[in-house]
């Protein structure tokens, strides 16, 4: 019984079978002091033992048909060879030696491995499952949103373009103007494919970062110049309230602040301000940026940051892809650090990141 007992708990903390067949001889050692504990899985034909006494690997051949033909415990002076089982489908051999169990106890040591195995692939393949799910999910979401966003700009492109091949425009000013909206759209389709490839290679690892001193004060100011409508729109006002050097990939980490303040922009009235504020808090130096928006209903607050997540009342009316803040806050854990909001409905919000200082600093 109490071998079967610490048996039990010593497979009950394994979820996978890879680990579950490698920590199972170790663990029959541990619990009755046999000499070999060896166990023979049919399906990847491999011996994982444990013990003073080792299986050679020539005897495999012989495991595996005995591992098919044996249905009972047998037993030979103190060796046991005990069948282990999915349902009544053979799946592989126990052998224990120099062992003083009663076969009925080996017998039930064979079926609670049996279990423990199933219930290990059963759980693999349910997480296997769910993540397979989960990128369908994600991947049917990045469609939707990318389709979703470019037939606004293509169709404004189109028909600029159309109206220029086909008609005469006499003024100039006229004509200027169609062709800002083919520049300026064909810029926020260059922005969205570029974000989509972003994100992707942020998924799988892909980015190579360029760790460097940075002073926080240019990457605010090179981010302003990457949105100048921003600035054209809103007062935006920088307080460095304490600056200090941070080790960090400068154009990356623009990105953030890019859209930090192109988010702020977005979503408040025109010429409301926006504040960016940098103070350092305990080894970290924490930059926020501030507007007096729509800000964001409670609830909502922990769902921004996921992929796609977009307030549904401004689906429609304001653009964007859901991407931005996601790819914002894998680019500040990949520095080390945290991004967060605190919001209230109708009043604003304050988006912030901290970023480890550079040590010495
Ligand atoms: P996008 O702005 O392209 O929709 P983001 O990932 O940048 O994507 O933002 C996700 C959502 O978070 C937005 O759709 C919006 O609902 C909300 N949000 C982000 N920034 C602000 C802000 N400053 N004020 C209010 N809501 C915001």
């Amino acid at each position: 019984m109490e071998t079967l007992f610490s048996l039990s708990r010593e497979m009950l903390a394994t979820d996978n079978v890879a680990e579950l067949v490698a920590a199972v001889p170790r663990a029959i050692i541990g619990a009755t002091h046999a000499r070999a504990a060896v166990i023979y899985l049919i399906e990847d034909d491999r011996i994982y033992q444990a013990g003073t006494e080792q299986v050679a690997d020539v005897e495999r051949p012989h495991l595996r048909q005995q591992a098919s033909q044996i249905n009972a415990v047998e037993k030979t002076g103190d060796e046991f060879r005990v069948p282990l089982k999915v349902g009544v489908k053979p799946r592989g051999l126990l052998l224990v030696r120099g062992l003083t169990l009663s076969s009925d106890a080996m017998e039930a040591i064979g079926g609670l491995i049996s279990v423990s195995l199933d219930r290990a692939s059963a759980l693999e393949n349910v997480a296997h499952a769910e993540a397979t799910k989960e990128s369908e999910r994600l991947r049917s979401l990045m469609i939707d949103s990318i389709t979703h966003e470019l037939r606004t700009p293509l169709t404004s492109i189109k028909g600029a373009a159309s109206i220029l091949l086909s008609t005469q425009i006499e003024k100039e000013e006229d004509r200027r103007e169609l062709l800002t909206i083919i520049d300026e759209e064909s810029d926020r389709i260059n922005k969205l494919v570029s974000q989509a490839v972003e994100m992707s290679q942020l998924d799988a690892m892909q980015v190579h970062m360029n760790f460097e001193r940075v002073d926080i004060e240019e990457v605010i100011k090179s981010a302003q110049e990457d949105c100048t409508w921003v600035g054209e729109h809103h007062p935006v006002e920088v307080r460095l309230q304490q600056k200090r050097d941070i080790v960090a990939d400068q154009e990356f980490l623009k990105k953030v602040v890019s859209n930090l303040l192109e988010n702020a922009a977005k979503y408040s009235e025109d010429q409301s301000p926006i504040v960016v504020t940098t103070t350092v808090e305990s080894g970290f130096l924490v930059t926020s940026v501030a507007d007096k928006g729509i800000g964001i209903d409670s609830h909502e607050q922990g769902l921004i940051f996921d992929r796609f997540y977009r307030a549904p009342m401004h689906n429609q009316r304001i653009s964007g892809t859901g991407m931005g803040l996601s790819i914002s806050k894998a680019i500040v854990e990949a520095h080390g650090g945290t991004m967060q909001v605190i919001s209230r409905l109708g009043e604003g919000s304050v988006f912030s990141f901290s970023i480890p200082l550079k040590p010495n600093s």
